[in-house]
């Protein structure tokens, strides 16, 4: 009996792997470069923290599950809560800022399709202890360096505040449980429930008013601000407006294109100020490749409260869309393949190999071919050098190499083989 594999899964095969192994390190590479360092938090959490805080979309799609011991636990379906529990246990009292980053799986029972997964990958980072703009601009530059770098083309960077959508409800008289149900809805477009929701809240005809105009502001960045003034002139959410301007100010010293869409409210329930979304327009229904922004997580969880603003790639998604606007190969094969002329001769093979490894990717012919059937396979799987062992080479203290591109043969000697990899 054969097994599949769970549904929503994905097997990743050696070529695959090599490009998602390229893509995660040229984004390890830009957080680290900016001085975020890595943690790693557990794959699951207690049901008890994932629930309280995530939003009612995500607590829907848990995988959850009670241990021999009666314990309520749950995979992570994303990683700022596991990360800022870990920063509340032990980092708390390190000077700030301080910047982490991530790069794990992730788990959500959804119904599967093109870029939705049941287990999918996140990369992400958080800056905890800061808010002062020039932080948060920093953060949102960092991904939008990622995907530049990465080489990827058809993206649109969009930027809202949450910040401003909860002054005007708390404004409006409305409790924070129920700003995360509005928020919801926002997310999810729902205009006709948020307005039963409006209705049902008595949140009066001006509020609705300034919140429905707000919501539908979205465009070049000039035009976004300075109707959002006039709809808030007078009201605190004004100075949410200000914080948001700064922000940009900022961003416009690293970032040239984006867009501001005041109607952005993402669907997890910790958001509080500027947030963002990075659309690949290829990816059709799945096309959000990263989302994050500013939100209020510490004092939430117990710790003490503290600024924090981070964002994740929907790894998959970044690859997907790589994958669609360009080829992308990645070396990963093997260099050089070391083929003794005779079973005689294999632990010379042996140990001309480990030499051959310190400066290139070497394998051993581990099936005994005989030397044609050996050439056929580094053929097929293009690898591009061949160290042949034999008897007479070896007795004058030298291997042939074959470069399998030209045919061409010549023989080398074994003290140069050390540095072999930086001639191929
Ligand atoms: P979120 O934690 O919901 O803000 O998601 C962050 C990013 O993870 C999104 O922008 C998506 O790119 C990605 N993502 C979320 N859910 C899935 C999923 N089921 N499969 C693949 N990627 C996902």
């Amino acid at each position: 009996m054969q097994f599949s594999r769970p549904r929503g899964t994905r097997d990743f095969l050696p070529e695959e792997m090599a490009r998602r192994r390229y893509v995660e390190k040229v984004m390890r590479e830009t957080f680290e470069s900016y001085g975020y360092r890595e943690i790693q938090t557990p794959v699951f959490e207690s049901l008890e923290l994932i629930a309280a805080k995530s939003g009612e979309d995500i607590v829907k799609h848990l995988y959850s599950f009670k241990d021999k011991s009666g314990r309520s636990l749950a995979l992570r379906p994303e990683l700022t809560l596991p990360v800022m529990r870990l920063y509340i246990n032990e980092l708390q009292r390190k000077p700030k800022p301080i910047k982490l980053y991530y790069f794990e799986n992730c788990f959500r029972y959804e119904e599967p399709q093109a870029g939705r997964y049941r287990e999918f990958w996140q990369a992400g980072i958080e800056l905890i202890g800061t808010s002062y703009p020039e932080g948060e601009a920093e953060v949102i530059a960092i991904a939008v360096e990622v995907l530049e770098k990465l080489g990827l083309k058809d993206f649109e960077l969009h930027i809202g505040s949450i910040g401003i959508l909860r002054k005007i409800l708390r404004e409006s008289g409305v409790k924070e449980k129920e700003q995360g149900k509005i928020l919801h809805l926002i997310d999810k477009g729902e205009r006709e429930k948020l307005e039963n929701l409006l209705k049902k809240l008595k949140i009066s005809g001006e509020n609705k008013r300034i919140l429905l105009g707000i919501l539908n502001l979205s465009g070049e960045k000039k035009e976004v601000v300075s109707k959002a003034r006039e709809l808030l002139k007078g009201r605190a959410a004004l100075e949410e407006i200000e914080k948001f301007e700064s922000i940009l100010r900022f961003l416009d010293l690293k970032v040239q294109k984006y867009s501001l869409n005041l109607g952005i409210a993402r669907g997890l329930d910790y958001y509080s100020g500027t947030v963002f979304e990075i659309y690949a327009n290829r990816l059709g229904a799945q096309k959000q490749i990263c989302g994050g922004g500013a939100y209020s997580l510490a004092g939430m969880l117990g710790g003490e409260e503290t600024p924090t603003c981070g964002f994740a790639f929907g790894f998959d998604r970044v690859m997907l869309a790589l994958e669609a606007e360009k080829e992308m190969n990645i070396d990963s094969k093997t260099h050089v393949l070391v083929v003794p002329v005779s079973e005689s001769l294999l632990g010379d093979a042996v140990k001309i190999s480990s030499i051959i490894r310190k400066s290139a990717s070497c394998e051993l012919d581990l099936m005994r071919r005989k030397l044609g059937r050996a050439l056929a396979y580094a053929n097929s799987e293009g690898i591009p050098f061949v160290v042949i062992v034999g008897d007479e080479e070896l007795a004058k203290g030298c291997v042939t190499l074959r470069d399998m591109k030209t045919g061409e043969q010549k023989e080398i000697k074994l003290s140069e083989l050390e540095r072999i990899g930086e001639k191929l």
